[in-house]
């Protein structure tokens, strides 16, 4: 038995070269000018490369409009206000994701209700209809942690009951569903380009739609600017409201993150490609090994997972002797010198408090449900298996270095052949390691 690092013995990896496999974004030379240039013709604030970037983007994502904001939460915003969401509209949502995914409808007065989770972390479409009533308006569907939804059935269910569909791919840009891509199938799609995101860009946002009445209001939502006769040409009911926001914010993206984006859009899908082969390798290398399965797609059917952000495993503590995630997850960050493993992702939006309880109106009522007769113990029907399943972050890999990313996986392999050394004294039996702390605290 070879004694685990947490207990005194030798960690598999010491010092692995973080920045060269797992540094990102990428930068080069050809970024740093893009940036340079922009400060030194102090242009931060047009539209011009904004508008250059809008164009290219449109063009990759296959998509008539871009639109770009100052950061994927107001792009979000926007998507909502394009399609009118409003005072006592439902959206649902699926429950585990990152909050400004579906928090700003309590903005428009519009109550988020809470899609279950399949075992691929993303919105159980079994769930879907159980959440659809007659004040549904949309579905907001988030490529969680890179996985393809599965857009077969939300999109036929989304018809059947003639709900707009809003796709998020902060996590999922490029990404494809059976050979189309990712932010093509809703009626509107938003994401972030976060700096820590797969498309990551600085801080900026970027809304697409085929929608020409969509692309207006997005604008007019954010872009005073750009809310005039030139650019607002079908709405006519926006048309008395020019040179203001109608969403009451800026949300102009700045240049600098414009610039970097469009050379960022140049080399992301190559990029991508050599992530999905590195993880695809790392999760091969694991096959059959008990307690973890990846989550992951059979690429054959024309699936993938885009950039693989934030990739997660599934944690199956019955193979393994009941063994705490968490305890695991200590275990094999003492075996990884350093590299992050943790347990948990997102924390289920419907357990926290902002969802339940916050009144952000001041009248009495949890905002989420201001607007509407619906009781937030609804929630109480998500099926806890599903929404406690455990998951755990494995190394994103940005280069397919066949020796580290072996060296990577013997050391999980070694945690789970010696599981056994850290059953005693293992008390923790939460589900634990959430992102932003527990729902609750
Ligand atoms: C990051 C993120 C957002 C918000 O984007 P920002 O650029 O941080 O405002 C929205 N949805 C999801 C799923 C995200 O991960």
């Amino acid at each position: 038995m070879e004694k685990l690092a947490i207990l005194g013995g030798t960690p598999a990896i010491e010092n692995p070269p973080r920045k060269e496999l797992f540094g990102w974004p990428i930068i080069t030379e050809e970024d740093e000018a893009a940036a340079l240039e922009v400060i030194r013709s102090n242009n931060f604030s047009g539209t011009d490369i904004t508008a250059q970037f809008e164009k290219e983007f449109a063009a990759w994502q296959g998509r008539e409009y871009a639109l770009a904001f100052c950061n994927g939460t107001a792009s979000l915003s926007a998507a909502m206000f394009a399609i009118g969401l409003s005072m006592g509209d439902e959206i649902v949502c699926t429950t585990k994701t990152y909050w400004a995914s579906i928090s700003q409808a309590a903005n428009f007065g519009a109550s988020a209700v809470f899609c279950n989770i399949d075992e691929h972390l993303s919105m159980d479409p079994h769930d879907l209809e159980r959440c659809i009533t007659p004040k549904t308006k949309a579905i907001m569907v988030v490529h969680y942690c890179g996985y393809p939804c599965d857009m077969d059935r939300i999109i036929e269910i989304a018809r059947r009951h003639k709900l707009i569909v809003i796709e998020d791919c902060s996590h999922a840009q490029g990404g494809m569903y059976k050979g189309k891509k990712l932010g093509t199938f809703g009626d509107i799609a938003a994401m972030s380009l976060m700096s820590k995101k797969s498309f990551a860009a600085g801080e900026l946002g970027v809304l697409v739609t085929d929608n020409r009445v969509y692309y207006e209001r997005a604008l007019a939502f954010g872009h005073y600017e750009r809310n005039n006769s030139l650019h607002i040409l079908e709405c006519e009911e926006l048309k008395p409201y020019s040179h203001i926001a109608l969403g009451g914010i800026k949300g102009r993206a700045n240049q600098l993150c414009s610039a970097m984006a469009r050379v960022q859009l140049k080399y992301y899908d190559e990029r991508c490609a050599e992530i999905r082969r590195a993880m695809n390798c790392f999760w091969d290398l694991l096959e059959g090994v008990p307690g973890i399965r990846p989550i992951r797609v059979d690429e054959s059917t024309g699936s993938n997972m885009a950039g693989w952000y934030s990739p997660q495993g599934l944690y199956l503590p019955e193979e393994l002797h009941g063994l705490s995630v968490n305890r695991f997850c200590e275990a094999v960050r003492a075996e990884l010198g350093g590299v992050k493993c943790s347990a948990g992702a997102n924390f289920c939006l419907h357990t926290n408090a902002f969802f339940q309880t916050f009144d952000l109106f001041g009248v009495g009522k949890p905002t989420r449900i201001a607007f509407s007769e619906r009781d937030v113990r609804e929630d109480d029907k998500l099926l806890r298996p599903s929404v406690e399943r455990y998951c755990f972050s494995v190394p994103w890999f940005k280069h397919y270095d066949r020796e580290w990313i072996e060296r990577f996986a013997a050391a999980f392999r070694k945690v789970i052949e010696n599981h056994e050394q850290l059953l005693e004294g293992d008390t923790d039996k939460a589900q634990g390691g959430l992102w932003y702390g527990t729902a609750n605290d």
